[in-house]
């Protein structure tokens, strides 16, 4: 069942994160994109959570040292449970106690697409097939985050290990820190 394991680490009493509907975004089908978003994550560790729509879902992964726009840099990004669609807004704070405690804030968001997709089907055939491989590359229309990114899965090390790889386009920046972009738009 979708959103279990989401559902099974929170208390919805005492946490304000969203219990999800399990609905799309309902972007325009022939545009072919579905969204993406990225959360800021103040807890016991710092990390961001990067999120691409699929299904109704979110599916997440934890990216301890952020998303990079320097291909050179490629970033660990641990897959963890899928979240509620509905998490792409939400910031705020976790309550101590709770799993997650700490702060969430947006850091971007936009849409993402497959390069060639035609549609929103087209593009979640691509997705569910690219998860199955261990290896995903999308198109990024972010306010941070533009082009191309790649998700691949580890061969060795713990399964929900995958590398995010910026490619080398026209939206990459080589040097690009994560903590000076942070300090610069804040
Ligand atoms: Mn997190």
């Amino acid at each position: 069942m979708p959103l279990k394991d989401y559902e099974d680490k929170r208390e919805f009493k005492s946490t304000s994160e969203p219990k999800g509907s399990r609905k799309d975004s309902g972007l325009p089908e022939k545009a072919g994109k579905l969204i993406f978003v990225v959360q800021k994550h103040h807890a016991t560790r710092l990390h961001y959570d990067f999120r691409l729509e699929l299904n109704g879902v979110l599916i997440s992964w934890a990216v301890p040292k952020g998303p990079a726009l320097d291909p050179a840099n490629k970033r660990l990004a641990v897959m963890v449970e899928d979240h509620p669609l509905e998490y792409k807004d939400f910031s705020g704070t976790i309550p101590k106690g709770n799993y997650g405690a700490g702060s969430v804030e947006v850091w971007d968001e936009g849409t993402y697409h497959f390069p060639g997709a035609i549609n929103r089907q087209d593009t979640v055939n691509m997705m569910e097939d690219g998860l199955k491989k261990g290896h995903i590359t999308v198109i990024l229309k972010g306010n941070r985050l533009n082009g191309e990114f790649a998700f691949v899965r580890l061969k060795k090390g713990k399964i929900n290990d995958w590398l995010l790889i910026k490619k080398n386009d026209q939206s990459a920046i080589s040097g690009w820190d994560i903590n000076e972009a942070d300090m610069s738009q804040a």
